[in-house]
């Protein structure tokens, strides 16, 4: 995942990153332009369904996304398979 600095728009690596929830993750990242050096912190959240998990667990609810034309026929073929 390519994450650009806010300021100068350069790339930036993540340093470190820690489990906040269990459908958020939180990391620490700095730029790598070495006239700016920012260091910031990003959010990474899960909060769209794009395809039913095969284990789901009992305390994530996730809206599904909206299918697309080409996914909906897709997604009605799987649902006939099963
Ligand atoms: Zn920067």
């Amino acid at each position: 995942m390519k994450v650009l600095c806010p300021h100068c728009s350069s790339p930036s690596i993540i340093r470190s990153s820690e489990q906040v929830t269990r459908l958020a993750r939180e990391a620490k990242l700095i730029c790598q332009n070495p006239d700016c050096g920012h260091t910031f912190k990003v959010m990474i959240e899960a909060y769209l369904t794009i395809s039913q998990p095969r284990c789901p667990h009992p305390d994530v609810e996730l809206p599904e996304a909206p299918l697309t034309a080409g996914e909906g026929v897709q997604a009605s073929q799987r649902r006939e398979a099963t």
